[in-house]
This record gives structure tokens, C-alpha cells and sequence, in this order.
């Protein structure tokens, strides 16, 4: 490259550079660096001959399918900024999403479009809907995406149709995604060009570090890796932690519609995967897969998971059982994926820490109550800083004012940093069980649950009590063939913690804990349980 892209749409026109090396796979759909770039040149035509300019918002409402990172691509390669919609969003929510942002453009998979035909009357904004994958007539004003740009086997014919000259500076608006609304209601966090990129640097800082603590000499350029993608595209760590690495590096996704541990060893296998991008979630239950030894999974060297709490006997076993590298990274969708990342040995020596801060971040601890800075080692809420962190959420100036500061974002984490700077994510500020006074970290009970033989899945939570103010309560799933009772696990935790934080309640369910897509349990479905309606 002439000049080092500094924004996403110099990097999808440079990644033309990778030319037949393979970058996305789905199902039997095969695309190649060359024609990527062909589609995503062909969309933006496609887009800027519909009014799309510098600013305006355009929605991308799809399950993982390579037309995702095209629309993406072709967005940004406009200095537009695309709105990426949860997919597993009812079609009120998506039309929130929509109103909420202004879009003037959506592109949707048939399912998406589907939803939202009760709702495109009330969005006045939205002038024009590419639909993908649909075989009816359409509904509404829609056009159909396939008869722009073709199928993705096919976009390698596409004619040459020249790239978009936009204007795009590195602090122009790219994205907004939404947070998870594990807390309350999700926000739209506005995400620039430079913190959509940064984890490329910042990934390959995290991997200097492993090599040179291994006293291994550093490659002269990054590894492209075939990396499995069964996390949807529209978190942050999908999008920027893996999509942006692959168009840097040459590297290759293949993306899965939806997670299934079958079907991902069947694909491990099959296209030799050497990561998994995912939550801690996928890992267990790749672990835990009664077909597991029938597949051959040896090409996988690296587990990266993260956005929820991990266990920390799970680095271990997927050292010793996949023989694989683990590794677990701290981020937000305020901070466009990884701030802290723990991998390899170091995680492996500490593997209830989500590592220290990248090479390009700053982590500190304040005191929720006073914002005083407190001292090494002591649990407080947790602000980060780095070229990651987003300047604001989209429309929302109270919120904005409230959790971004001088350049940091409040976490609304509780964290301690040890003497060597790793990080300890001890519990979300709204999760800790307050009782009479005494606060009691959900993660540190949850952790001596799990080191009960019987437990393979388990939440703390605090259930109201009349004088107390809460009481620790949990929600347990055991392993298949297992035995403990409520009794037993009381015992145990009262055994190896102060009694306060003994669980008064244990509740035993036969699948395990609800979850968000993304790996997040849900405690506020498991305060019910214990308080309907609370
Ligand atoms: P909302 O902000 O809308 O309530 P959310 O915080 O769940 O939703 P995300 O931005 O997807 O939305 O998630 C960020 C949060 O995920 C972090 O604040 C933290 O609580 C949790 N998290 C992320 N990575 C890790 C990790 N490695 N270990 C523990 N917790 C993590
Ligand atoms: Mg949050």
C-alpha cells in the first residue's frame, strides 16, 4: 500500500490487494478479496445513484451472511455511517432503531424485511429497502438487493465499477451500534473510522506480547488466520476484533448464520479453522459436545471469547483438551471491542483476570460513590481511555455527558487492577447483591460455585428482602449425570466464603441459564423466578 489506510473505506479499497486469497465464507458461498471489492464498488454505486451521502445513515438488518460486511464496506466507502441492527430484534425494536438513527436506507435479509413491513409507514425517514435473499414478490418499495450486485459466488464477475472518491477522515462517524440493553434500554454508540480500526493495532500488539514473552522472534507481517465466526456481526467484537483483522491481514471468515456446536466442528473441520471468535459460552460448549473426539479439530491453535464473564477453569481446559491457545478480552460496545485482553500463558497463570490494558488503552479505578481514584488493588468502577473509546452515544446528550469524561467511558464495571496491571472484572456496579449494607460480589460466589464438581452453569443474584434491603440468592444448572443439593452447595460456599454470601436460596434448572445472543445471562429473567414481577 502507497499510504497505510486510516479509514475504513481506504482499508475495503486496499484489501483489493489480497485478490484471490479467500475472505468469506458461508455455506457453499465463496468470496475472495477481488470480489469483495467488486461488490462492495458495485453497492456503493448502487447506494450513492439512491441520494446516500456523506453522513446519512444506513441500516444493515441481517443475520451473518457475506452481504453484511459488503453493505458495510459500501456504507462507510461513502463516508456514510452504518446502523448494524440486532438481528434477533421484533420488528418494534428494529423500527426503534431506525427511527431512532434517522436512516434514509435499510438493506435486510428477507426475515428482517419481513418484520418490518407492519412498521415502514411510521418511519418517514427511510426512503428506500434492499431486501436480500427473498423470493416472493416484495413487499413495500423494496428493491431486491441480488438483482444490484448478484449472489456471492457470482460477484467475482462482476464488472469493474469505480470506487467511491468520498472524503473520509479518521474521525468521521462510521457505525453505530447499540449496546445489549443487558442494563436497561440499548444506545446507539457512534463509532468512528479510528475506533473501528484500532483493534488491528491493538491485536497485534496482544500478539507481540505473547511472542516476545515466549522470546520468539516477531513475524514481519501479521498471520492471516481462517477464523469461525458464530458471533453476529451487528456486536462490535464480530465487526471490528475480526472483520477488520481479515481485510488488513488477508485473512479468512467463515461465518456462521446462527451457533450450533455440530455444525461448528463440522465447519472447524472441514475449512481447517485455526480461531474461534466467540463468548465463553461457545467454548463450554464445544468442551462439552458428546460428539467431540468423532471430529478432527487439531488446526484450531486460538480461542478468543469474551463480552461475559468466563470461568476460570476454562482456559485450562481449552488448553489441555483442544490444545489450543485461550484468550479473554475485556470491551464494550462504547469502546468498539477489546480494551483488555489476556492470552496465552499469561492467561493461563491468571485465569480470572481479563488481561492488562492493550498497548493503546488506560484502565483506572474510581470510586463509584466519590470518583475518587483509588489505590492499587482495591474494587472499584472501572474507566477506560484509547483511540477505541466512542465519543458519545447517537441522540442522547444526558447520557453522553454522564459516561464519557475527558476521553474515558465509566464501564458501570466493577474492576481491580493487580500489582502487575491485569485486570479483574469483579461484577457490573448493577449487579452487586447489597445485603444490609454488605456488598456482595455476584463473580466471586459464581466462581466457587463453578468449582463445585456437580456445576457447569450458575448466576448469583439478590432477591428483595424486607429489612435487608436484598439477599443472595442462585440459579444453578448441573452437569448431565451429577449430583448436589441445595444443602450441599450452601455448605460449600459457606465453607470457602464469609457467610453473608452464602446463597439463602438455590434454585436448580434443567437447561442452562438464559441468555442474551451474546453470551450475557440474564439475571433480570432469574430475579422473576425467585419474585414474580419484581
Ligand atoms: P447495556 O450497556 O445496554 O446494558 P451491555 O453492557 O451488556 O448492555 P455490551 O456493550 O455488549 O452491552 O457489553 C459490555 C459489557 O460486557 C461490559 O460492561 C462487561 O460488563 C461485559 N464484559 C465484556 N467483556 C467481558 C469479559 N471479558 N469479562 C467479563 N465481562 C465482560
Ligand atoms: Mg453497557
Amino acid at each position: 500500500w502507497k499510504h497505510a489506510p486510516r479509514s475504513l473505506a481506504a482499508l475495503a479499497q486496499a484489501s483489493r490487494a489480497h485478490g484471490d486469497r479467500l475472505f468469506l465464507v458461508h455455506k457453499d458461498e465463496r468470496v475472495t478479496f477481488e470480489a469483495s471489492y467488486r461488490a462492495v464498488a458495485t453497492l456503493a454505486a448502487a447506494l450513492s445513484a439512491r441520494g446516500i451521502v456523506k453522513g446519512d445513515r444506513v441500516a444493515i438488518a441481517m443475520r451473518n451472511r457475506p452481504q453484511w460486511p459488503i453493505a458495510l464496506m459500501a456504507i462507510a466507502s461513502l463516508g456514510a455511517i452504518a446502523v448494524p441492527l440486532n438481528a434477533w430484534w421484533t420488528g418494534g425494536e428494529l423500527a426503534f432503531a431506525l427511527a431512532d438513527t434517522g436512516a434514509r436506507l435499510l438493506i435486510a435479509d428477507a426475515r428482517r424485511h419481513e418484520r418490518l413491513l407492519d412498521h415502514y409507514a411510521k418511519l418517514p425517514a427511510l426512503e428506500a429497502v434492499l431486501v436480500s435473499g427473498w423470493r416472493e414478490p416484495l413487499g413495500g418499495d423494496a428493491e431486491l438487493l441480488e438483482a444490484l450486485i448478484g449472489s456471492p459466488n457470482d460477484w467475482a464477475c462482476l464488472p469493474e465499477t469505480a470506487f467511491p472518491e468520498a472524503e473520509v477522515a479518521p474521525d468521521d462517524p462510521v457505525t453505530i451500534f447499540y449496546t445489549s440493553g443487558t442494563t436497561g434500554g440499548p444506545k446507539g454508540a457512534v463509532g468512528t473510522h479510528r475506533n473501528l480500526m484500532s483493534n488491528i493495532l491493538s491485536s497485534a500488539f496482544v500478539s507481540a506480547r505473547t511472542l516476545l514473552r515466549r522470546g520468539a522472534p516477531l513475524p514481519e507481517r501479521l498471520p492471516a488466520q481462517t477464523v469461525l465466526l458464530p458471533i453476529p456481526l451487528f456486536h462490535v467484537t464480530a465487526c471490528s476484533a475480526f472483520l477488520m483483522i481479515a481485510l488488513a491481514t488477508g485473512g479468512t471468515i467463515v461465518l456462521m448464520r446462527r451457533w450450533d456446536p455440530a455444525a461448528a466442528m463440522a465447519l472447524i473441520e472441514r475449512e481447517r479453522i485455526e480461531a474461534i471468535g466467540g463468548v465463553p459460552a461457545i467454548a463450554w460448549q464445544l468442551l462439552e459436545h458428546p460428539d467431540r473426539p468423532a471430529h478432527d479439530l487439531s488446526s484450531l491453535v486460538r480461542i478468543a471469547y469474551g463480552g461475559a464473564p468466563a470461568a476460570p477453569e476454562l482456559a485450562r481446559r481449552i488448553h489441555s483438551e483442544f490444545g489450543a491457545m485461550p484468550s479473554n478480552g475485556w470491551g464494550m460496545t462504547e469502546t468498539m471491542a477489546t480494551v483488555a485482553s489476556n492470552a496465552a500463558e499469561d492467561y493461563l497463570a491468571r485465569p480470572t483476570s481479563c488481561g492488562p490494558p492493550v498497548a493503546t488503552a488506560d484502565l483506572k479505578i474510581l470510586c463509584p460513590e466519590t470518583g475518587e481514584p483509588l489505590p492499587h488493588g482495591q474494587v472499584g468502577e472501572l474507566w477506560a481511555r484509547g483511540p477505541m473509546v466512542v465519543r458519545g452515544y447517537w441522540n442522547r446528550p444526558q447520557e453522553t455527558a454522564a459516561s464519557f469524561v475527558d476521553g474515558w467511558v465509566r464501564t458501570g464495571d466493577l474492576a481491580r487492577l493487580d500489582a502487575d496491571g491485569f485486570c479483574h472484572i469483579v461484577d457490573r456496579l448493577k449487579d452487586v447483591v447489597i445485603r444490609g449494607g454488605e456488598n456482595i460480589y455476584a463473580a466471586e460466589v459464581e466462581d466457587v460455585l463453578y468449582a463445585h464438581p456437580a456445576v457447569t452453569d450458575c448466576a448469583l443474584i439478590g432477591i428483595p428482602h424486607r429489612t435487608l434491603g436484598e439477599q443472595p440468592a442462585a440459579v444453578v444448572h448441573l452437569a448431565p449425570g451429577t449430583q448436589a443439593d441445595e444443602a450441599e452447595l450452601q455448605a460449600w460456599v459457606g465453607a470457602r466464603l464469609a457467610a453473608f454470601k452464602v446463597p439463602v436460596a438455590i434454585r436448580f434448572v434443567e437447561a442452562t441459564l438464559p441468555r442474551n445472543p451474546n453470551g450475557k445471562i440474564l439475571k433480570q429473567t432469574l430475579r422473576e423466578m425467585f419474585a414474580p414481577g419484581s
